[in-house]
């Protein structure tokens, strides 16, 4: 087989996998393979596959039928990532003609395989970002050591690993000379950072802050995602109210409103101390944006506690709240309980709460209107009448997840603009440059 020249490569699931591609691709591009847009084009096409929840899996499985139906001779096909790291032996039954199958985090051997002399080029952390536009992931930590009986992330992830500070910096660093104005920080548990360095309980996350905002000199976005209910402390809030460039925007997933529902999760379950950070951070940055998320239909799930959740969500009033259906999930605790609700019951359980919160939304973005905030430019485009807009974020929207902005007027991507808000959505907000 002839040293390959050109790679395709398709990633599917979250930021983390993202993150992960782009160490890969770097690695490739600095052996001196060439990206291709079209698989047909590429000498081997490759596949970070998601294997979070039985609905990533299956599009996962879609993804790489299709690319083994449209591959021809000499190419290589090679299939990567979570799902692989789960079901890597029933995935290669399924999918003969897939060449090569390697599990979660095994990026050095897929480049390998492609002749790049990975020694060559090792400096290449795996905390590598992406620049997805004017913004970008830093993944400041891999794997979890939480007992959450639903994911099966820490099996696939492992334990607790996070970036040393120094590596975090220099990343950031050059994500920024790369145009990037914002950062956002991933990782299973973004709280979590520093423990397996040695740091107390929940005290990594806001030096790392202050570390990252200072080098920048306040000016790129920080945006902080996937923080773990019992590790945002004081510290933490008042950190994130001192620093400048800290957007004032949390994600706590925080899974359920039930006492009973999250012990069976083995989650946090101490709702008043939820209460409490809230209003600690409400009180010290009045303009917060909260986002959650939260699984209806959990095993044994009774009416009475969806209520409770139902009325936890009604008395936090999140800005934003993704609900997603329970999913069984093989080598997970909760996947062996004997009572699974029926997919009408967590269908209509979700159904039910999405509509609550969309009205909760639609609150919460009203207090919005009239006020000028400062938006990150994504895009250009134009009206029916061929009046030009420009669609981006501000503050209150994470990249791919939240809504978005739409303003009137003109403004290069990239740039920062000032926007008067006159209008908005459950989800979305309109407006004019200011
Ligand atoms: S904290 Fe998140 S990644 Fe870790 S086990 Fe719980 S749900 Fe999974």
């Amino acid at each position: 087989m002839s040293i390959p020249k050109t790679y395709h490569l398709v990633t599917l699931g979250c930021p983390k996998n993202d993150v992960d591609s782009e160490h890969l691709e770097r690695m490739l591009t600095g052996g001196r393979l060439e990206p291709v847009d079209e698989p047909s084009a590429a000498d081997a096409i490759i596949v970070n596959t998601c294997g979070f929840i039985e609905q990533s899996q299956a599009e996962s499985m879609e993804t790489v039928h299709e690319l083994a139906a449209g591959k021809r001779e000499g190419q290589q096909l090679i299939v990567a990532g979570c799902m692989t790291q789960l079901y890597g032996n029933q995935v290669r039954q399924d999918v003969p003609l897939i060449d090569h199958v390697f599990g979660a985090g095994e990026w050095q051997q897929v480049a390998k395989l492609l002749s790049v002399d990975v020694d060559a080029v090792f400096d290449i952390p795996e905390t590598a970002a992406r620049v997805d536009g004017p913004s970008a992931y830093l993944k400041i930590s891999d794997g979890c050591d939480a007992p959450c009986t639903f994911c099966v992330i820490p099996k696939i992830k492992g334990k607790l690993r996070s970036a040393p500070a120094g590596l975090l910096l220099r990343e950031a660093r050059r994500l920024v000379d790369a145009g990037a104005k914002e950062l956002v920080l991933v990782a299973q548990d973004t709280t979590a950072w520093g423990e397996d360095l040695g740091m107390p309980a929940a005290s990594g996350l806001p030096g790392l802050l202050r570390m990252l905002d200072e080098s920048l000199g306040g000016e790129t976005w920080l945006r902080l995602m996937y923080a773990y209910p019992s590790r945002v402390s004081a510290e933490l809030i008042e950190t994130m109210a001192e620093l400048p460039g800290v957007v004032p925007y949390l994600d706590v997933p925080l899974q359920h409103g039930s006492v009973a529902t999250l012990r069976r999760m083995k989650r946090p379950r101490d709702l008043e101390k939820v209460h409490g950070f809230v209003e600690h951070l409400r009180r010290v940055m009045p303009d917060v944006v909260l986002r959650t998320s939260v699984i209806a239909g959990f095993p044994g799930e009774t009416e009475a506690e969806f209520e409770e959740l139902v009325q936890f969500a009604r008395a936090i009033e999140f800005d934003h709240l993704g609900v997603f259906t329970y999913s069984k999930q093989q080598w997970t605790e909760a996947d062996g309980h004997d009572d699974h609700l029926p997919d009408e019951v967590k269908h209509e359980r979700r159904d039910r709460l999405m509509t609550v919160q969309q009205a909760i939304s639609a609150r919460r973005t009203q207090r919005f209107v009239g006020r000028k905030l400062e938006m990150l430019v994504e895009g250009l485009g134009e009206t029916d009448d061929g009046e030009p807009v420009v669609a981006g974020r501000t503050y209150r929207e994470a990249p791919e997840v939240d809504g978005v902005v739409v303003a009137m007027g003109v403004a290069e991507p990239g740039t920062k603009v000032e926007v008067e808000i006159t209008a908005a959505s459950e989800y979305d907000l309109f407006g004019e440059i200011a």
